[in-house]
């Protein structure tokens, strides 16, 4: 709920209790007054406080920069003004009690302890101000029909405070249970955002056709990875792996077969290497394996995976496709101590296989 709904709210309540409640005590007075010798000036102060002033009240409050506050002042006014009409009757019991509950309780409940503090000072104050004006007298009673009409209007009175009470706590709970209820939407939707965050960091460090990370992913490793061999002096080894005659493909079968060769590849090579070996894909047919192991063991699993290649059907059907891989290796710190020239080693290597007539793993 925001200051100014509140607001509103609060006059138009006020506005509301006010009319009715005057009303009625305008009613109780006038009858307890009726039988007493009080003057023109009294009763035309009677009509002005209880029908006049509470139309006053909001329309000044309405039109109030800050109509909650006004609306306070309009309650703080109730209580001084009612002090007085109880010094003016003379103190009768059960209307001085109707009068000073009804302000004492409006007071309370805007201001709390201060509020109550405060009508009790206001009571106080306008009941001196008007027994020094008018004298002293103190005649208690009342008679029965304004005793009943008193306890009536008490019990009107608590009746319309508990109605107001009970809207503004269902208010408090339906605001509540809305804010929640956003809450709950907001943190649905964070988390949502948090996995589609993951879902692109991840889609940016892979390739879409094969699934394999690729060259960012490994520019972003190989730093670590170099620094990590040179600390624990452990060889690390680089494979560039090229299909041989991949145009062909291509342009004889279509760029959608060369697809299918490119995703069968990476699963074979895949399937070849240890979980502990990285599998990139370097370029457009060219894959890179990084794995720890000397120049021997790169060798051997370099062979193993051109022969695998070589022997393995490419694309599903009648007559699938066959292929080979040009291999070239290199190895730190052996033949570099950097990514660039362990890949410019590995690519000459490569470049050297292909010379050679491709289907060949060649050392740097
Ligand atoms: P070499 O034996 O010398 O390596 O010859 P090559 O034909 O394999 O190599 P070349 O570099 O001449 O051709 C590579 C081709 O790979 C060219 C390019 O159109 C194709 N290519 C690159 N990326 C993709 C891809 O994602 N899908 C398909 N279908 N083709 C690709
Ligand atoms: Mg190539
Ligand atoms: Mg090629």
């Amino acid at each position: 709920m925001t200051p100014r709904m509140k607001t509103h709210w609060a006059v138009r309540m006020n506005h509301r209790n006010r009319t009715g409640g005057f009303a009625m005590l305008c009613l109780i007075l006038g009858l307890h007054m009726a039988h007493k010798d009080h003057s023109i000036v009294v009763w035309l102060a009677l009509v002005v406080q209880f029908l006049v002033y509470p139309q006053l009240a909001f329309w000044l409050a309405r039109r109030a920069a800050d109509p909650f506050e006004a609306e306070i002042r309009h309650m703080q006014l109730d209580a001084l003004c009612f002090g007085a009409w109880v010094a003016v009757l003379h103190f009768p019991l059960w209307i001085g009690f109707v009068l000073f509950t009804s302000s004492a309780q409006n007071l309370t409940n805007f201001r709390g302890a201060r509020g109550l503090v405060q009508a009790l000072m206001l009571l106080i104050v306008g009941c001196l101000l008007a027994g020094v004006a008018i004298g002293w007298r103190l005649e208690l009673q009342t008679d029965p029909l304004v005793t009943t009409l008193a306890i009536v209007a008490i019990s009107l009175y608590l009746i319309a405070v508990a109605l107001d009470s009970y809207s503004r706590s269902m208010r408090l709970h339906d605001t509540r249970r809305t804010l929640r209820a956003n809450e709950l939407a907001l943190q649905e939707q964070l988390t949502e955002i948090q996995s589609l965050q993951a879902e692109l960091h991840d889609q940016a460090r892979r390739d879409a056709l094969t699934g394999l990370f690729n060259r960012r992913q490994l520019s972003d490793i190989m730093d670590h990875e170099l620094a990590r061999c040179a600390r624990d002096g452990q060889p690390l080894s680089l494979l560039m792996i090229d299909i041989d005659h991949f145009k062909r493909i291509n342009d004889t079968l279509g760029h959608q077969v060369g697809d299918e060769v490119l995703r069968e590849t990476a699963r074979l090579l895949g399937e070849r290497t240890r979980a502990s070996d990285m599998l990139f894909r370097y370029g457009g047919e060219e894959f890179l394996l990084l794995m720890s192991g000397d120049t021997l063991t790169a060798q051997e699993l370099a062979e193993e995976l051109r022969k695998c290649y070589a022997s393995s059907p490419l694309t599903s059907g009648s007559s699938p496709v066959m292929g080979t891989l040009s291999i070239g290796v290199s190895t730190f710190a052996d033949h570099g101590v950097t990514f660039d020239s362990l890949i410019q080693a590995a690519d000459q290597a490569l470049y050297r296989a292909k010379g050679a007539g491709r289907n060949r793993v060649e050392i740097a």
